[in-house]
C-alpha cells in the first residue's frame, strides 16, 4: 500500500563515483577537462531525485555534494525546490553534514562499493589510505557509514543509486532498501544505462520509496560501538592509535569502543 505523506522533509547525499558513466577518477577531478561534463551528468541524477521526492509529496529537500571537494553539483541547474549544501564543514557529519532528527529520510545518488570490491567502478572507502571500515564487526562501504551517521538521528536511508556492486553491497548491510544499478563494472570497463534512462528509473525510485517509508527503518547497531579503521599506510594506523582510547590491534589496524554513536563518529572524523 503507497502512502503520500504531506510535509515530508528529505535528505538527498550525492557523491560523484556512481554516477552513470562516470568510469574513471579523471572524471571527478575538477582539474581534469572532461569534468564539466560528468558533473553535469551528476547534477542530473541529483535532480531525478529531487524530483521523485516532490512527488512523493516532499516539502523540504536537501541537497549535500558529498563527493571530493563538495563543490560538483552545479546550483542554477539543481532544481530549485532543492536546498545545497556545499563545502566540508569539518564536523563527524562528512557526507551526511546537515541531517538531523527533522528528516523523514535519506537518499544516496551516485555511491560506489567500498575498497577491494571485484567489479566495482571506481571502488574506494572515504580516502584512497583506507582499508576497511569495520563497525561491530560488520565491514562498511561509504553508504554503510553514512546510514548509520543518519541512523543516529533516526533516519532511514530508503534508495540508493550507483553501481551494481553497491546495490549487492547495500542488501548485505540493510534489511529493507531500495537500490538502483545504473551501471556494472566489468573489471575496470564499465556498462552503463543511458543517463536519460537512469534519471527517469531514479526519479521513479525515489518516488516508490518515498511513498512506502513504513517499510525501511534507520540503521543502528546496539551498543557497545566498536569500530575498526584499517589503513594501507602504517603511519595513519600508528596516528590513529594516539586517539584517547584507541588501541593498535595489528599493523594496519585500529580500534575504538563506546557506548555513544557520535564518539564513533568524532574517532572516525579525526583519524580518517
Ligand atoms: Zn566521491
Amino acid at each position: 500500500m503507497t502512502e503520500k505523506k504531506t510535509n515530508l522533509k528529505v535528505f538527498i547525499s550525492v557523491d560523484m563515483e556512481g554516477i552513470t558513466d562516470v568510469i574513471h577518477f579523471d572524471e571527478t577531478s575538477e582539474k581534469n577537462p572532461d569534468y564539466p561534463y560528468f558533473r553535469k551528468l551528476m547534477t542530473g541524477e541529483a535532480n531525478a531525485a529531487i524530483e521523485g521526492a516532490l512527488a512523493a509529496g516532499a516539502t523540504e529537500v536537501v541537497v549535500r555534494d558529498a563527493h571530493g571537494l563538495a563543490r560538483n553539483l552545479i546550483p542554477d541547474e539543481l532544481h530549485e525546490e532543492a536546498k545545497l549544501i556545499r563545502e566540508w564543514a569539518g564536523s563527524p557529519l562528512g557526507m551526511m553534514e546537515g541531517i538531523d532528527k527533522g528528516f523523514d529520510a535519506a537518499v544516496c545518488i551516485g555511491y560506489h562499493a567500498k575498497a577491494s570490491t571485484p567489479n566495482a567502478t571506481l571502488k574506494h572507502t572515504m580516502i584512497g589510505l583506507v582499508l576497511d571500515v569495520r563497525v561491530n564487526d560488520v565491514s562498511l562501504p561509504e553508504l554503510g557509514w553514512n546510514a548509520l551517521i543518519a541512523g543516529h538521528y533516526n533516519v532511514p536511508v530508503v534508495f540508493v543509486s550507483g553501481d551494481k556492486a553497491i546495490c549487492e553491497q547495500a542488501n548485505g548491510i540493510f534489511d529493507t532498501i531500495d537500490t538502483l544499478a545504473v551501471k556494472e563494472g566489468i573489471g575496470k570497463a564499465c556498462l552503463n544505462l543511458h543517463p536519460n534512462k537512469s534519471k527517469q528509473l531514479i526519479k521513479t525510485g525515489v518516488q516508490n520509496a518515498l511513498q512506502n517509508l513504513n517499510k525501511f527503518k534507520p540503521l543502528k547497531y546496539k551498543p557497545p560501538f566498536r569500530i575498526e579503521l584499517y589503513f594501507k599506510d602504517e603511519i595513519k594506523t600508528y596516528n590513529a592509535s594516539w586517539y584517547p582510547g584507541a588501541k593498535r590491534i595489528s599493523d594496519l589496524g585500529v580500534m575504538y569502543e563506546t557506548n555513544d554513536f557520535f564518539e564513533v563518529m568524532r574517532f572516525f572524523k579525526i583519524c580518517v
